[in-house]
């Protein structure tokens, strides 16, 4: 069953000696062979195979002379079963034998070999292949190379692509509809960068507290939105640290293991923990230079990030920063056109527009209706006698104490220079008038300070209530007429009163 080079045959057919034939195969960069298998399938061996199989696997070609297994040995599991199936259909068919296959080497690494090879059978039903095998490791570590850039390339490209999207939403975000934008960059990212949560947080003034103001959570993850209201923060030493990282260097908060956090980050890793985050990103939002919140990512899993994470995350960062930058802008110009500059609270041009949909609100639902329009009882002599000045921070007093007594869906607006309007929303069967008085009570009660001065003052009310009208049409302006007249008629009685349907009285 020994075979060997095809000596006689090539010294008879082309002049070529052993010696010729090995000095030829020493000389091409591959592995030179005939592989012979029997008719059977049951044996195989190299009739031929290069020297060079000793110095790159420690194969002995001798031995493979008798009995392949040496080589087949040496075949990466993954690869074998598709070499020997291979194998026999180019023996059934007889076609060329080609493969790429894992090889083991002398050092114990695989690399990459392709063999090219022409069946040809035998008298006796066994087939033999003339063939060569060369190492192909090169190309396949270019290959490599070249899928995971191409990869790299199709993961920025989608990113742009993403953040493209998200830009585009955001320059022409409509009033009002930054949460919803908010909201939908933050499923794009949570799901491109394959998180658990992505989420934003605002710092009050001071770094004292911060809130979630907008979260996405991938599916199954559990929302900690409600959990992270108004969070004090002011235990959180190495939070704190990161804050100011995040606003003095514009650095990103890089965690990939949350046990890997240093000891003076105790606090937060306790809160980590109980809301399971094991690793995590943020990076700043910046409005007008100030960190007033941030931007961030979770993984309930350890996480090795993207060495560019941060780079990525700084982008998205930037365009919530410039989104919500130029929605408060947008909100300060509105405020400006709906609020009174002095006191903050909203003007007539704001009120009229909102008295006319909070009345047929209340028609619709068959609510109660009220409002109260109060006058600062001689006013004119404060001024007058105190200065302009502290007229105005009587005013400003004057509204903190309307605000004060008043819940926060009531509307309070500066309806003149020192007459206010409170508009009740809701309010249950003769609350309004008791809540009238309270505000005159405190008026009357607190002493008005500025500088070295103090001054008591009083004010006067009117009231009137939808249902005093029993099913007239009523326009706000007829509920402002009417409690206007009441008003005169308190400042008539004498003022520090209030006058409603029921006439005057004098708390
Ligand atoms: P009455 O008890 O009848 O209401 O007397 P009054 O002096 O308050 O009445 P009047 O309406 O004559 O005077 C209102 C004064 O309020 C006149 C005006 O100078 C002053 N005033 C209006 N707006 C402002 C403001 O923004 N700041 C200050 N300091 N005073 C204001
Ligand atoms: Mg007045
Ligand atoms: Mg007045």
């Amino acid at each position: 069953m020994t075979a060997s080079v095809p000596r006689q045959d090539s010294q008879k057919n082309n002049g070529l000696s052993a010696k010729f034939f090995h000095k030829l195969a020493s000389g091409v960069p591959g592995v030179l062979f005939t592989y012979c298998l029997s008719a059977d399938g049951s044996q195989h061996w190299f009739p031929y195979i290069s020297n060079r199989v000793e110095a790159l696997f420690g194969l002995d070609p001798e031995s493979l002379r008798r009995d392949a297994e040496g080589v087949f040995a040496r075949i990466h599991p993954d690869d074998l079963v598709g070499l020997e199936e291979s194998v026999a259909q180019s023996a059934a068919d007889l076609t060329p034998w080609c493969y790429r296959a894992r090889l083991k080497m002398l050092d114990g690494s695989y690399q990459w070999y392709e063999a090219h090879s022409r069946p040809e059978r035998q008298e006796d039903g066994s087939t033999i292949w003339y063939g060569q095998y060369t190492n192909i490791q090169h190309y396949k570590s270019l290959e490599q190379s070249l899928r995971e850039s191409e990869e790299e390339a199709s993961y920025q490209a989608q990113f742009q692509k993403l953040m493209a999207r998200f830009s585009a939403d955001f320059i022409h975000l409509g009033f009002g509809t930054i949460d919803e934008c908010i909201d939908k960059l933050l499923a794009g990212i949570g799901g491109f960068f394959e998180v658990d949560r992505a989420y934003v947080y605002a710092f009050t003034d001071g770094y004292t507290h911060m809130t979630n103001t907008h979260e996405w959570c991938a599916d199954g993850v559990p929302s900690l939105l409600e959990s992270q209201q108004k969070v004090d923060i002011r235990n959180f030493t190495w939070w704190q640290e990161q804050i100011r990282h995040m606003a003095n260097q514009d650095a990103v908060v890089f965690v990939e293991d949350t046990r890997a956090l240093p000891p003076e980050a105790l606090a937060e890793l306790g809160l980590l923990e109980e809301q399971g985050v094991r690793a995590m990103i943020c990076a700043p939002i910046l409005v007008r230079g100030q960190v007033m919140g941030f931007f961030g990512v979770d993984s309930v899993r350890v996480r090795s990030w993207r060495a560019d994470q941060s780079e990525l995350m700084f982008i998205v960062s930037g365009l919530l920063s410039g989104a919500l930058e130029r929605n408060r802008l947008e909100e300060d110009l509105v405020n400006q056109s709906v609020r009174d500059p002095l006191t903050g609270l909203y003007n007539r041009r704001y009120l009229m527009p909102r008295l006319h949909e909070m009345l047929a609100a209340s028609r619709r639902h068959g609510e109660r209706f009220c409002l109260a329009m109060f006058d600062i009882d001689h006013f004119k002599q404060v001024n007058d006698s105190l200065g302009h000045l502290a007229g105005d921070v009587i005013l400003k007093r004057f509204t903190t104490l309307l605000l004060a007594h008043t819940r926060a869906n009531d509307l309070v607006s500066r309806y003149g220079g020192e007459e206010f309007l409170l508009v009740f929303n809701e309010v249950a069967a003769d609350q309004e008038g008791s809540v009238v008085t309270r505000i005159l009570e405190a008026v009357r009660g607190e002493y008005f300070r500025f500088k070295d001065d103090q001054a008591r003052i009083t004010v006067s009310a009117g009231v009137v209530c939808l249902s005093e009208f029993q099913g007239a049409r009523v326009t706000p302006e007829i509920l402002i007429r009417e409690a206007d007249k009441r008003l005169y008629q308190a400042k008539e009685g004498g003022r520090d009163c209030l006058v409603d349907a029921g006439g005057l009285s004098r708390p």
